[in-house]
């Protein structure tokens, strides 16, 4: 019995070919807990061929556990390829989707071959999976591929263990398989090659095309063409938040950007995400695919139909924008008619296909931090792979709900963490019902009751309604997790943290609502899975209007003056671009107390930073003033302010001095922002190195969105580890609230213990 991810990756082929290889007869077949085989031979063969499926199983496989038991021996004779079989209650791990494999992007270039330019050529090792698959065990009935019967031809090399399809589920032809059309205004335009065709023309003329990919719509336009792009920003209502590339190959990427050797080898990786890049200076993408950055989120074409949608040729765009199929803020289109629907304002055009797609993802983004993957959204070709949970005993099954922006959510079956993909911000409909329809997919995929709910505290998150919800109907205990615990429990859980010592937790984010009600977001936590202290935090500002504050950074800037004691002195930017109407209302509410919730976010500090020094007053989108203000640090200065710690609180007071003073005396902004960033990672350090004497703890966790910020992360690394700490970063999940579910998830399993 072999359990991992060994259905749909060429497994059974492998196990037959070396079966044979080894003069054994018996039989194997998918289980819905995995492949099971049954051999009859001489021993030291058998030897040999349970030493290959352990030494070179195939390159897409995880083995997780190989268990034998020895059986009379029966007269087989051959060996057979039997029948899938599913048991009830078993489950087993879903592949990722995963990116078109060299072979087949061979084949479908290759004039001769049968399937040249057939937009959905796969084989056992490359194309749909976790997004077309319906149910386990992983076979063609169970898929969105159910309703096209197999060719003569396909269903030969389908049964033929020594093809490379050999039992591919999605396998298909021009013949017998998917095919694409070109629709606009309702009405069909082409069909297969002429539809490509003109698309084609249509991107190279400027306009705008949704494409129906793998796990949802793209809309795609030529990126070199100002007028296409802002015309796809005004159609979309979208500002200024970036949008996505891609390109045919590696080489139409280096002519835009820089590529180091690590962001190679991620972009062409069987995932291929998008990858954050910096802009070469010379690149002729328009500068409305990124305003106010310096870098491009780039991907490979990852289906053969965006291969033959980026072909190179004399003339043709090498890079089309590839952004998500949505109106802003919703999840992205997948289902046929609601993207006609919902994308017809947008697109000029639809280049449709009749595959099917089950379970809606996006494209996963990710960076390059230390020569290694760091994830900004976990989705397509990652989940729902499985995360271990370090050290538990016979745990509950655990729904984990997730936090309201960038939600994921967790569900539990003994070890195994299912972290799902990038649901999105639980704030409209749209989002809470994708949202509702992917846990109930999972639950029924993997085999999953939930004995226990989790949530965040803050009870108005839909996420948190949504577990109560569920709690009361199917009577199960319900649990609620402060976010930055969480935060915390996450980083360790992913980090394989078993939980004998207690650590030191940075939870740096924009805001969760805190134990004593207050807006956290700046805290150092100590503490382990069951319980928490809260040694330092960021000191109390006033929210002047609430929720407005997130939106106008230069509210959050005054705020922090009038709590440093600082005057509202003309010259200062964020003073200079409030209105004196609007100043005198920020007054009324700080000096009386009228809507301004207090909170000690750090990622509101960024934002008061980043309009005192005149770079973004307003947002567009979350988290904006933190970037830009980041991507004009000068990365050579080493300089920076003070902040205060006194008892429990830092206060940002003598920061806010020096920093406009230098301002006034006309420091360049580059050199202010990175002594602003220095700052925060100088004060990090003094704060672990007084709580290490305090209390010996030596790992520190480092949690929360502000840490998408590689040039504060890089600086607080450097110096932890300068000093000799233990530092945890997330790998596996993104640093912000997308890996909060997995924390709850850890936490309730604690509690539950006791
Ligand atoms: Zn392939
Ligand atoms: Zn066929
Ligand atoms: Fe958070």
């Amino acid at each position: 019995m072999v359990s991992g991810i060994v259905q749909g990756v060429g497994f059974r082929p492998f196990i037959y070919t070396t079966a044979l290889q080894n003069h054994l007869t018996g039989w194997v077949r998918n289980t819905s807990s995995g492949v099971e085989i049954e051999v009859n031979g001489e021993p030291q063969y058998i030897q040999s061929f349970l030493n290959s499926i352990k030494q070179n199983p195939p390159p897409l496989a995880r083995i997780d556990s190989l268990n034998t038991t020895p059986c009379k021996p029966n007269l087989y004779i051959g060996f057979e390829i039997l029948e899938s079989h599913s048991e009830e209650g078993k489950f087993l791990p879903v592949s990722p989707d995963i990116s078109i494999c060299p072979d087949c992007q061979r084949e479908l270039f290759d004039p001769s071959n049968r399937r040249f330019r057939y937009p959905f050529i796969n084989c056992t090792n490359c194309g749909p999976r976790f997004t077309i698959i319906k149910d386990i065990p992983y076979d063609r009935p169970k898929t969105t591929m159910a309703e096209f019967a197999l060719c003569e031809a396909c269903k030969s090399e389908y049964d033929d263990p020594l093809d490379r399809r050999f039992h591919a589920q999605p396998v298909a032809c021009q013949v017998c398989g998917p095919t694409i059309w070109l629709e606009s205004e309702g009405k069909l335009v082409e069909n297969g090659e002429k539809a490509l065709q003109e698309t084609r023309n249509w991107i190279r003329t400027g306009k705008i095309i949704a494409v129906k990919g793998l796990g949802g719509y793209h809309l795609a336009c030529d990126a070199t063409n100002t007028l296409a792009v802002s015309e796809l920003r005004k159609r979309k209502k979208r500002s200024d938040k970036p949008f996505a590339l891609m390109a045919f190959d590696i080489q139409s990427i280096e002519k835009h950007c820089f590529v180091s050797e690590e962001e190679r080898d991620l972009l062409l990786s069987r995932q291929r995400p998008i990858v954050i890049l910096e802009k070469r200076p010379d690149s002729l993408i328009s500068p409305a695919v990124t305003p106010f950055q310096n870098t491009f989120g780039f991907m490979i074409a990852y289906t053969p139909l965006h291969c033959l949608l980026l072909e190179p040729e004399e003339g043709y765009p090498d890079v089309l924008v590839m952004t998500s199929g949505n109106l802003s803020e919703e999840p992205i289109a997948y289902a046929d008619q609601d993207a006609r629907q919902k994308l017809s304002s947008i697109a000029d055009g639809f280049l449709l296909h009749n595959r099917k797609i089950h379970m809606r993802v996006d494209d996963s983004v990710l960076r390059i931090f230390r020569n290694k993957p760091y994830f900004l959204r976990r989705s397509r070709s990652y989940a729902p792979d499985i995360i271990e949970l370090p050290g538990v005993k016979n745990p509950p099954s655990v729904l984990a709900t997730g936090a309201e922006l960038k939600n994921s959510f967790c569900l539990t079956r003994q070890n195994s963490a299912f972290v799902s993909h990038f649901i999105g911000d639980l704030e409209n409909l749209e989002t809470l019902q994708s949202y509702e329809e992917a846990i109930v997919f999972y639950e029924q995929l993997f085999r999953i009751k939930p004995d226990l709910l989790v949530a965040d505290l803050h009870p108005d998150y839909l996420a948190t309604q949504y577990a109560r919800q569920c709690s009361s109907v199917h009577q199960l205990p319900f649990i609620s997790v402060q976010h930055h615990h969480a935060h915390m429990a996450a980083c360790l859980a992913e980090n394989g943290w078993t939980g004998e010592e207690p650590v030191i937790g940075l939870c740096f984010d924009g805001s969760g609502l805190g134990s004593d009600g207050a807006i956290w977001g700046g805290e150092v936590l100590t503490g382990d899975y069951h319980k928490f202290k809260r040694p330092y935090q960021l000191k109390y500002v006033p929210l002047p209007g609430g929720d407005l504050v997130v939106r106008k950074p230069a509210r959050m800037a005054l705020a922090h003056l009038w709590q440093a004691g600082i005057e509202w002195e003309p010259g200062i930017p964020s003073v200079d671009y409030i209105c004196s109407q609007e100043r005198n209302a920020i007054k009324a509410q700080l000096e009386h107390n009228l809507n301004a919730p207090l909170t000690s976010s750090m990622g509101r500090l960024f934002d008061a930073a980043s309009s005192l020094l005149g770079i973004r007053h307003e947002v567009n989108y979350e988290g904006q003033a933190a970037i830009e203000l980041e991507a004009i640090a000068d990365p050579n200065e080493t300089g920076h302010y003070e902040l205060q710690v006194i008892d429990n609180i830092i206060d940002p007071t003598p920061l806010w001095y020096s920093l406009l003073k230098d301002w006034f005396r006309g420091v360049s902004t580059p050199i202010l922002s990175a002594r602003f960033h220095n700052s925060i990672a100088y004060t990090t350090e003094k704060v672990c190195l007084s709580l290490r004497d305090k209390s010996g703890y030596n790992t520190v966790a480092l949690c929360g969105g502000v840490w998408q910020n590689l040039f504060l992360l890089e600086r607080t690394v450097n110096r932890l580890e300068l000093n000799k700490f233990t530092v945890l970063i997330h790998r596996k999940l993104p640093t912000n609230d997308a890996s909060i579910s997995l924390g709850q998830a850890m936490i309730a399993i604690h509690t539950s213990e006791q």
